[in-house]
């Protein structure tokens, strides 16, 4: 499996593992792990190695490229609107009695690290993105990124998705930068306002219709900052 640990800050590191990433913050008590990836790594083991804290595990959504081994930690915070994706395809190990909840604007505090729960709706019902003011980070999921971004199947929604980005957007003097689970990083805000006008393109019918990746219930609307996965009704 092709996967790499990248120190990219004191107390920060990303794990990656065929294009998803997880992101490990370690804080003065605890640290945090956002995602679990598709499953092929032993990301419990791997966070032991970098860290001698305990670490809490959150999810940006509940796609199976992001839950793959929360079958390894005890509680899992989502949001709420979340929680009946994750039902649905709980995945192998995993129990909704497990499941916290993460509200809009709560704080994970871990000291050296304080993130902000936004509520992001759109690729999935209850995606968040984590916000740390003070050093002006986003962690985005998969709203904001630079390659396909999925929007097709049961929990997707594109005008949610749209008022999601008009709401990062309208925050974007709080962070410089931003670190998607996909495509590459760390971005900036000026993607935003590009996958916004993706959107529209889209909807109105602008974008040309190409094959997906691989065989999957739509097609692929490329654009020149990203690329949605999407079907038309
Ligand atoms: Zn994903």
């Amino acid at each position: 499996m092709d996967h790499h640990i990248t120190k990219v800050s004191e107390h920060f590191w990303i794990i990656e593992e065929n294009g998803v990433r997880s992101f490990l913050f370690e804080g003065d008590e605890r640290a945090m792990l956002i995602d679990t990836g598709f499953g092929t790594l032993p990301v419990r083991e791997m966070t032991a190695e970098l860290t001698d804290l305990p670490v809490f595990l959150v999810n940006t959504h509940t796609d199976k490229d992001h839950t793959g081994r929360n079958r390894d930690f005890g509680p899992v915070y989502m949001h709420p609107a979340e929680m009946e994706h994750y039902k649905n395809a709980l995945p192998e190990g995993c129990a909704m009695d497990a499941v916290r909840p993460l509200w809009e604007g709560d704080i994970l505090d871990l000291g050296f690290w304080k993130f902000e729960v936004i509520l992001t709706p759109g690729h999935t019902p209850g995606s968040i993105m984590l916000l740390e003011r003070q050093r002006r980070m986003l962690i985005s999921g998969d709203t904001i990124q630079d390659g396909e971004i999925f929007m097709f199947g049961a929990g997707c929604n594109m005008q949610a998705f749209q008022e999601s980005l008009r709401k990062i957007e309208a925050m974007s003097d709080a962070f410089d930068s931003i670190w998607p689970s996909h495509g590459s990083y760390p971005l900036t805000a000026e993607l935003i306002p590009k996958i916004l006008q993706g959107a529209e393109d889209l909807l109105a019918g602008r974008l040309s219709e190409q094959e997906p990746p691989w065989p999957m219930p739509c097609k692929k609307y490329a654009f020149d900052a990203a690329a949605f996965l999407y079907h038309f009704e």
